[in-house]
């Protein structure tokens, strides 16, 4: 049956999302000989430019944005020893309510059935055993990871391809640690408010179905973030170091919402069931 790799497909919205959120199994997965494939949707136009001039600002220029960042991706991918890279070049929408949002060629406005038939042409080429994205709420509410949301979605259900598709996620008592250990630290970290209108973030730890060690992976993970030093909020991650990065970082968690192979949950592993 296995005449071909297995192949891990992730789809993502920005130059930087792979590392964090992905990191760890893109880097564990090429270790152990899957064919890994990364889909960025967006240009990254509306990140920090050069010098950390910030979208909006004086002097910054999207157009050197993003050859930064696409200079950037190419390092991460280097760092995780990614396969393939495939970007579909769509303009950064910027966070919900920019004016961005509704620009000419912005991932955000463009139809979800135009984008969809784009990736399910690298799906056809492909043929992902296991795809990545986020889930409905694109995790934390950024148009353009709604919108990878969206068209993953739509392109695995016209070419019926993945055995497996997984949302990433967070498990709630992460965050807890993570404030914790960034007090410790003294670096700048706000609670989430449980009086906040916007819907929390992650997922009570039950309700997870596959977490993946990738500990041994940390470095690379590290390393990948790393290449996307110009993004401010990266730099946050970074102030952790190594050690506690791969410490709070180190198990990457995701819930099933596609499988063809009842492999029981939970699991801790994205291609159980496959090999
Ligand atoms: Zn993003």
């Amino acid at each position: 049956m296995a005449e071909r790799p297995l192949t891990l497909m992730a789809v993502h919205a920005h130059p930087d999302d792979e590392a964090t959120s992905t990191g760890g199994v893109l880097a564990r997965y090429a270790a152990e000989g899957v064919t890994t494939v990364l889909v960025t949707c967006t240009d990254g136009r509306c990140g920090d430019g050069p010098g950390g001039v910030k979208p909006g600002d004086p002097g910054h220029d999207p157009a050197a944005v993003v050859a930064m960042r696409q200079a950037e991706l190419e390092a991460s991918c280097a760092a995780l020893k990614v396969t393939h890279l495939e970007t579909l070049g769509y303009g950064d929408s910027g966070m919900m309510g920019w004016p961005t949002n509704d620009q000419p060629g912005s991932f955000w406005s463009t139809p979800v059935a135009e984008a969809a038939d784009r990736l399910a042409e690298l799906i056809r080429r492909y043929r992902p055993d296991v795809v990545v994205t986020y889930d409905e709420n694109g995790f934390y509410g950024h148009p353009d990871h709604i919108q990878a949301h969206r068209i993953t979605m739509a392109a695995v259900a016209q070419t019926d391809g993945a055995a497996k598709v997984y949302w990433t996620t967070v498990p709630r008592t992460a965050f807890e640690d993570f404030g914790r250990i960034m007090k410790e630290l003294g670096i700048e970290w706000a609670d989430p408010d449980p009086s906040s209108p916007e819907p929390a973030l992650g997922l009570p730890d039950d309700e997870i179905s596959t977490w993946v060690d990738t500990k041994a992976y940390g470095d690379q993970k590290f390393d990948a973030l790393a290449a996307h030093a110009s993004q401010t909020e990266n730099i946050f991650f970074l102030q952790l170091g190594r050690e506690r990065f791969t410490e709070l970082m180190g198990v990457e968690t995701f819930v099933r919402v596609r499988d063809t192979t009842d492999a029981p949950l939970p699991e801790d592993d994205l291609f159980a069931g496959l090999r």
